[in-house]
């Protein structure tokens, strides 16, 4: 197939097209769809931080109420702070959440009355700053490191054990502070609450970290002494690179507490490259899509291109058809307008043809027969013409021309086959006479009236001729000088006896010599009939003479 048949450039446009729209719907799509997961995760990640911060300040808000109903219960304010009902209270307490690593309350002077386990009872605390804090009111501490309890919880741990602190006065009837009730809470219970959170998720790659008022890690232990990044604006998500130098989308949410001095941020983070897998999955999607597209849409382009082109095709096999006379006229039938139109253009244009064709033969055919007829004409008029050239016009008989002919021939044949032959030579005797009396038309018709009669009485075989003005010659084949003798003698005496009407009687003087084998040449014997003929009007006219052998 033609590289510039209608057929395949019609494919190539289609395809050329279909391609075009495929990849920008592909790309317009792409785009679209990453915007969307991409902030699909980044909100995903956000709402993650800000449900986990939620958790803390709530779990924080219930460790406070619970201080601070403990503080207020009526057993607190009335008994005496050292007895074993207060201890077995506090020891009830501690039971009930796992993460009180001590309980304890310590006398304004700072001497602890009671604690769990009677932790540190009889140490003082004075100097400590949750007991200073709670002599004024309900307190909580940022995260420390234990002190005193260290070696008395969790002599071999490897992480250092730490605190945070929910304090809260103790006040008798009169209203004065009687004594303050702490609480160190284990700050495990974060990590705690954080990996419940992303338990099961950790393909997802989450790490949560908790940030300090003094921009230090708080959350997880190992990351203490790292460096902190410039994270986001708190309530924000964006893709940040770490000190281990990975990008990660990170998520910050400011956690609230009701302790102003608290500035914790909570922080989540997500390798970009694991946030981003969905629209990894997308694009490779998208690309099959397009890819599967494309092909149908090339595969649509061949059906339709063969659809659009198929018409003309058809058109152009006709056309050859009617040329090799297979076929009569173009199928005028079909549902597109413009191949109709073509068609029937076509149509009407082959008629017109084959009309002129069919004038062209006839006229043709009339030419033939003209040509036909006129080549007849032209040859009866030649014939006419030679026959002309040949006759003498005024009496009808041989020219001088046709004499020299015949006697060519006669020449031939006696020196072939010895055929004997005669001339005469006829002379009208005092012919001049009769022009002068009776003038040149009347002088005519003598020589017109002699030559008719002459030639009654010669044999077909003879040949009369007018060699010009009164003077004639007949040639007398398979004639011998006897019988040419008798002829002229014949013919003498016939003219001498003809009455020509207004003139009367006319006679003719005759020369007579035979073919010999010598007189042959320069055509001798014509010289010795004239000298026979000259002879005759010698001696009288009249007269019929032999030539001299
Ligand atoms: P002779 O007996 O010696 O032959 O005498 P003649 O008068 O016949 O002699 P000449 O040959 O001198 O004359 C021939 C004449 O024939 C002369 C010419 O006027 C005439 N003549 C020649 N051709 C024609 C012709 O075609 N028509 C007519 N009417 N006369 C002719
Ligand atoms: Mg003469
Ligand atoms: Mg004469």
């Amino acid at each position: 197939m033609k590289i510039n048949s209608f057929y395949l450039r019609l494919t190539a446009y289609f395809a050329a097209l279909v391609l075009l729209c495929c990849l920008l719907l592909a790309f317009h799509f792409d785009r679209l769809a990453t915007l969307a997961l991409t902030e699909a995760a980044a909100r995903n990640l956000f709402n993650t931080t800000r449900s986990a911060a939620m958790q803390i300040t709530v779990n924080m808000q219930e460790r406070e109420r619970e201080v601070l109903l403990l503080s207020r219960s009526h057993l607190l304010k009335t008994a005496d702070l050292r007895t074993s009902l207060v201890s077995n209270r506090l020891q009830d307490i501690q039971q009930s959440y796992p993460y009180y690593a001590w309980i304890g309350i310590a006398a304004p002077d700072g001497e602890v009355l009671n604690a769990t386990g009677k932790l540190l009872v009889g140490e003082n605390v004075a100097a400590r700053p949750w007991f200073q804090a709670g002599l004024k009111g309900p307190y909580v501490g940022d995260v420390h490191k234990a002190l005193l309890l260290e070696q008395l919880l969790r002599p071999n741990s490897t992480e250092p054990l730490r605190f945070i602190d929910f304090v809260a006065p103790l006040y008798d009837e009169t209203g004065q502070v009687k004594a303050v009730l702490g609480t160190h809470v284990d700050w495990a219970w974060v990590a705690q609450l954080l990996s419940g959170i992303l338990d099961g998720a950790t393909e997802q790659q989450l790490e949560f970290f908790i940030l300090d008022a003094k921009q230090q890690w708080l959350y997880p232990f190992s990351a203490s002494n790292t460096a902190v990044p410039p994270l986001p604006d708190t309530g924000q998500t964006t893709s940040i690179r770490w000190p281990d130098q990975q990008h990660y989308l990170t998520s910050v949410v400011q956690i609230q507490t009701n302790q102003p001095a608290l500035q914790w941020q909570l922080v989540l983070r997500q390798p970009v490259n694991t946030a981003l897998t969905p629209v990894k999955l997308l694009h490779q999607q998208i690309l099959w899509l397009a890819l599967a597209l494309i092909a149908l849409g090339l595969l649509l382009s061949l059906v339709l291109a063969r659809q659009f082109s198929l018409p003309i095709i058809k058109l152009a096999r006709d056309a050859r058809s009617i040329s090799s006379a297979k076929l009569q006229d173009f199928q005028t039938e079909s549902s597109l307008t413009e191949i109709r139109e073509l068609a029937n253009a076509l149509h009407t244009m082959l008629q017109s043809l084959q009309h002129k064709q069919q004038q062209l033969t006839e006229a043709n055919n009339t030419l033939e027969q003209q040509v036909a007829e006129r080549t007849l004409e032209l040859q009866h008029a030649n014939q006419v013409l030679q026959q002309l050239s040949l006759t003498d016009p005024l009496t009808g008989v041989a020219n001088r021309r046709r004499a020299e002919q015949q006697l060519q021939l006669a020449i031939a044949q006696f020196q072939r086959y010895q055929t004997p032959a005669t001339v005469l030579l006829l002379d009208i005797d005092h012919f001049k006479r009769i022009n002068d009396n009776f003038g040149h038309d009347i002088g005519d018709l003598v020589l017109k009236q002699l030559a008719q009669a002459w030639q009654a009485e010669l044999r077909s075989s003879d040949l009369l001729a007018r060699l010009g003005g009164e003077e004639f010659l007949v040639l007398a084949t398979q004639t011998n000088l006897d019988d040419a003798v008798l002829l002229a003698e014949k013919l003498r005496v016939s003219t001498a006896a003809l009455h020509i009407p207004q003139v009367g009687k006319v006679t003719v003087s005759i020369g007579v010599a035979p073919f010999t084998p010598d007189n042959l040449e320069h055509e001798l014997f014509l010289k010795q009939a004239d000298e026979a003929l000259y002879r005759a009007k010698q001696t009288g006219r009249n007269q019929v003479r032999l030539a001299l052998s």
